[in-house]
């Protein structure tokens, strides 16, 4: 896949506080889906508003299909950016109707034949039953659907999505995101998405950029981002998950409070490890090894799974099975790990 948009050592400041973007460093390749991923203000807004045109840069570039966009010293304006947008706050028309608003950018189709495609893509938003209302006669969650639906209509080669599905109930987000990436797909467009809901990033993008205080601190598909992160700030921001120190000797294996585990590299002295809580599981305890001996403190049905609190040598380890209740509190138990624990960069 060739690349589509390409950033480079992208930074900006506001103030003497420091740059809340800073550095960053990725590209978005041709139909790919790729999620800015990250707490409230680490700066992906202001990422895409910079991508945009809305924000100038400090240091690095922005470049689409090769086109300059934006440097220091380079600017073109947001409207000659051949990028569609859909912002936080909708930024619809509000003297035109929903159906309008979704035909005002199609510039290059027949007039006569705007308005049938427009109601088309609204339809599929789900929207097309209030393609006669104006914005203030939506909720919030209508008015998102109708932005969402104005900004892929045009077929952009490229779309960026601030928290596109924000207001949506749980129900209708997951229908969305399931309709908006299955548009994107057969369109061949690319969209760039900033969200800090990580199930979001995981379940709608191809790949995700984890960022933490203006900067990347890692790239990968969902799985490895989740299954392989590199720092404690992506393990913990991905999900629940199972931190613990040990010493390595090179092998490929090491002694941990839980027993002997595998790792996914090999490495030297005290190192910082993570396991995913589904990575573990629990078997009813022997008295072969008295000190690997733990007691349930609690579980968590959740409908599909259960989460086990385990006590273990004063740690807590949370534990994932599937939902068939086995043991209940108090319960003796040994951990049992069923993948290799990962090594992450930060030792602390
Ligand atoms: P959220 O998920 O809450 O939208 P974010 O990750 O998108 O957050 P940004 O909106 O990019 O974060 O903000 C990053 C930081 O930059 C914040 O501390 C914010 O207060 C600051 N900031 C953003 N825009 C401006 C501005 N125009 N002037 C000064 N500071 C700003």
């Amino acid at each position: 896949m060739t690349d589509l948009l390409t950033v480079k050592n992208l930074t900006k400041s506001f103030d003497e506080s420091g740059p809340v973007v800073d550095g960053l460093d990725f590209t978005v390749r041709e139909d790919e889906i790729f999620a800015l991923l990250g707490p409230s203000g680490c700066g992906k807004t202001t990422c895409l508003r910079l991508i945009a045109g809305f924000e100038r840069a400090d240091r690095g570039s922005v470049e689409i299909a090769g086109k300059l966009l934006e440097s220091p010293d380079h600017h073109i304006a947001p409207q000659n950016r051949g990028i569609g947008f859909v912002f936080q706050d909708y930024a619809l028309f509000p003297h035109l109707s929903a159906l309008e608003n979704v035909a005002f950018g199609l510039t290059d189709i027949p007039k006569h034949k705007r308005n049938v495609y427009a109601e088309e893509v609204l339809c599929r938003t789900g929207m097309g039953d209030y393609k006669d209302r104006s914005p203030n006669e939506l909720s919030g969650g209508q008015q998102q659907r109708v932005a969402l639906a104005r900004a892929i209509a045009p077929k952009p080669k490229f779309v960026l999505l601030d928290e596109p599905f924000s207001n949506l109930d749980a129900m209708l987000r997951d229908s969305m995101r399931k309709e908006v990436r299955s548009i994107l797909k057969k369109a061949g467009m690319s969209a760039l998405l900033v969200t800090h809901d990580q199930e979001e990033a995981l379940s709608f993008a191809d790949r995700i950029a984890v960022m933490n205080d203006g900067k990347i601190e890692q790239i990968g598909t969902p799985e490895e981002v989740y299954y392989q992160p590199k720092t404690k700030f992506v393990a913990q921001f991905l999900g629940r998950t199972n931190l613990f120190h040990a010493d390595a000797n090179g092998g490929s294996e090491i002694n941990t409070g839980l027993g002997r585990m595998r790792l996914n590299c090999n490495a030297c002295g005290k190192v910082l490890c993570s396991i995913r809580p589904e990575h573990l599981t629990l078997e009813k305890a022997t008295n072969e090894h008295p000190d690997e001996i733990g007691k349930v403190v609690s579980r968590e049905f959740k409908g599909h799974d259960i989460t086990y609190h385990v006590e273990l040598n004063d740690r807590k380890y949370l534990v994932h099975t599937d939902n068939r209740v086995i043991f209940e509190p108090d319960d003796s138990v040994v951990i049992k790990p069923l993948e290799s624990a990962v090594i992450l960069e930060d030792e602390n």
